[in-house]
């Protein structure tokens, strides 16, 4: 049914909610992992804990609560990972390679594609790729900041045919099920709208950095690049086996679509959108419903500062994201040919680079 599946597991399923990595949990992971791997699957583990780890390795030293801090735990911490992902997998006679990412290495298209042969090249030859954030060296302005998310832009840049997102929760519930005792599982999610967000919102999970919203958001990025998604707890039994079989474990997002081509695929996990467009509802329905272009005419408002080339989010008036793209324009110039008409850009601009702010074969939609 599957057959490249990245499982991504948080700091709290790996630690059991301990301080310590907890590698009874984690054998367990490695079992299941190497159960579909004899079938012929191709697996990428996308593991946390890396600070986690390193603090316990330090024996919990009291040091401000810096981001060097943090990048001293990850530093030590992503090597006691990696020793125990090793030894474990060993058991079952599968080799892994390490590969840490942070957003400026998918930034550009040329480095996306030296990435994504990293992972074909470690595919090709049966090995299991662990994947976790840069995070002795991310600073703030290259990083992905969760592994949810990074777990969605690497789905996406293997071409997965299933992302699953373990955590401490069995899934979305309908409320809070800590303080509501009627919440009830979400057993599947077609429609990301704002009541799901607002769900989503109010739930944490103990040491990770996402809780439910970046699950969300990733979810949301991987079913539009055509991956299946699951959001299921960690601690059920044969989780991963389950819900591989297709079992309704969790709460499961289907994929919209089939899977992205890959430029496609980079504009959508890629780069950070450097900035905003507000369209009318005549360009979003253009754009939404009849595969066109975006037009500098459907254009209300320009937000940030980007280049021509750079990826922005194109918004309807109500602020709801409708797509990504590439910009066409500057920000600069769009603010000058905001509504005006193709046939009027050279005369505002001097010169023209063409009738659309953001051509069709560079636009994904973001609608479900
Ligand atoms: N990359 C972080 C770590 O390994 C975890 C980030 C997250 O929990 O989302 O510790």
């Amino acid at each position: 049914m599957y057959k490249r599946i990245v499982v991504k597991l948080g700091t709290s399923v790996l630690t059991g909610g301990g301080r310590h990595l907890n590698q009874a949990r984690m054998v367990d992971i490695a079992r299941q992992c190497a159960a579909l791997y004899e079938e012929g699957n191709d697996i990428v583990v996308c593991t946390s804990a890396a600070v986690a780890a390193g603090r316990a390795h330090l024996n919990f030293p009291s040091l401000p609560p810096t981001i060097t801090s943090k990048q001293l735990f990850a530093a030590v911490g992503q090597l006691q990972l990696m020793r125990v992902w090793e030894r474990l997998f060993d058991i079952y006679n599968i080799r892994v390679g390490q590969i840490l990412l942070t957003r400026s290495d998918v930034e550009n298209r040329q480095r996306y594609i030296n990435a994504r042969d990293a992972f074909t090249a470690l595919l090709d030859h049966r090995v299991v790729p662990i994947v976790n954030e840069n995070d002795a060296v991310a600073t703030e302005e290259i990083r992905v900041g969760d592994n949810d998310n990074l777990s969605a832009l690497v789905a996406t840049l293997v071409s997965a045919d299933l992302l699953i997102l373990l955590t401490d929760q069995p899934g979305l519930f309908t409320a809070d099920p800590r303080s509501n005792p009627n919440a009830e599982l979400i057993p599947e999610v077609r429609k990301i709208d704002e009541t799901l967000r607002g769900l989503a919102s109010g739930s944490v999970s103990g040491l990770g950095t996402g809780g439910m919203t970046t699950k969300l958001q990733a979810a949301n990025t991987a079913r539009h690049a055509g991956v299946d998604v699951v959001i299921a707890a960690g601690s059920e039994r044969d989780v991963i086996l389950r819900v591989t079989a297709g079992e309704l474990v969790g709460t499961r997002f289907p994929a919209l679509g089939s899977r992205l081509e890959s430029r496609k695929a980079w504009i959508l996990a890629g780069p950070k959108p450097a900035g905003r467009l507000i369209v009318d509802a005549g360009a979003a329905e253009a754009i939404c419903f009849k595969g066109r272009s975006l037009l500098p005419a459907g254009v209300r408002k320009v937000e940030g500062d980007f280049l021509r080339g750079d990826t922005v989010l194109i918004l309807d008036s109500a602020h709801r994201e409708l797509a990504r793209g590439i910009a066409g324009y500057t920000a600069a110039d769009l603010r000058k040919i905001a509504g005006c008409r193709s046939d009027d850009i050279e005369a505002r601009l001097g010169y023209t680079y063409g009738d659309v702010a953001v051509h069709r074969n560079d636009l994904i939609l973001l609608t479900d």
